[in-house]
């Protein structure tokens, strides 16, 4: 029997990192692929439909909440954002492991409704910190950094009920804490044991 795809849910304000750590470590950890998500906003320069997200209008993303079509979705600074239930699904049941970007709102429900998955925040080293990176990143408007940063709070008080924590200070040393926390739960005895039921009698 092979074993069930791991769900590596992965939560944190907005500039803290996130997306330059999973896209990191895509490439480090075997067995592991990154769940493309759904959502209203309107693409940023350099993004591609179906390599960062699935970029649908509100009525297409109306459509697959009353189809149930979303293991889970959430509104995110005024947009919609929704993981594909088939695809989760379909990694889980073929022993794939996913890396799910998401926020506190969609890991909250996640955690609600799926045994096994691990739950990872990453945390900013400072609010001044995340504020620099979100000026940095010139494709958001004042306006959205702002929300963005009023939200940060909110979500950074999620982070006490998450299994992990990892503090994106030094990218390379963030990579690495990550990449440890993958590798230790692939090794779990449960999954492995899972896996390797009809080699041995474990
Ligand atoms: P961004 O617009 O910066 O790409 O993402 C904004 C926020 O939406 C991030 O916190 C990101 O993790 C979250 N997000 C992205 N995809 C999903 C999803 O499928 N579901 C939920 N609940 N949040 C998501």
């Amino acid at each position: 029997m092979k074993r069930e795809g791991v769900l590596f849910v992965i939560s944190a304000p907005s500039g803290a990192g996130k997306t330059s750590l999973c896209k990191e470590i895509i490439d480090i950890i075997p067995n592991l692929r990154h769940s493309v998500s759904y959502t209203t906003r309107t693409p940023r320069p350099g993004e591609l439909h179906g390599r960062d997200y699935f970029f649908v209008d509100q009525a297409e993303f109306q459509r697959m909440i009353e189809a149930q079509e979303f293991a889970e979705w959430a509104e995110v600074h005024g947009n919609l954002y929704g993981t594909s239930l088939a695809t989760l699904n379909e990694c889980r049941a073929n022993g794939i492991d996913l890396i799910l970007d998401i926020d506190c709102q969609g890991a909250q429900q996640l955690k609600g409704r799926y045994n096994g998955g691990v739950y990872i925040f990453i945390l900013p080293p400072s609010i001044a910190e995340l504020r620099r990176r979100l000026d940095n990143r010139s494709s958001d408007s004042e306006e959205v950094i702002e929300r963005r940063i009023r939200n940060a709070a909110g979500e950074i008080r999620e982070a006490r009920w998450y299994d992990y924590i990892i503090v994106n200070d030094v990218f390379a040393v963030a990579v690495e804490q990550l990449k440890a926390v993958l590798t230790a739960e692939q090794c779990r005895s449960s999954r492995v044991i899972q896996g390797l039921s009809e080699n041995f009698d474990l």
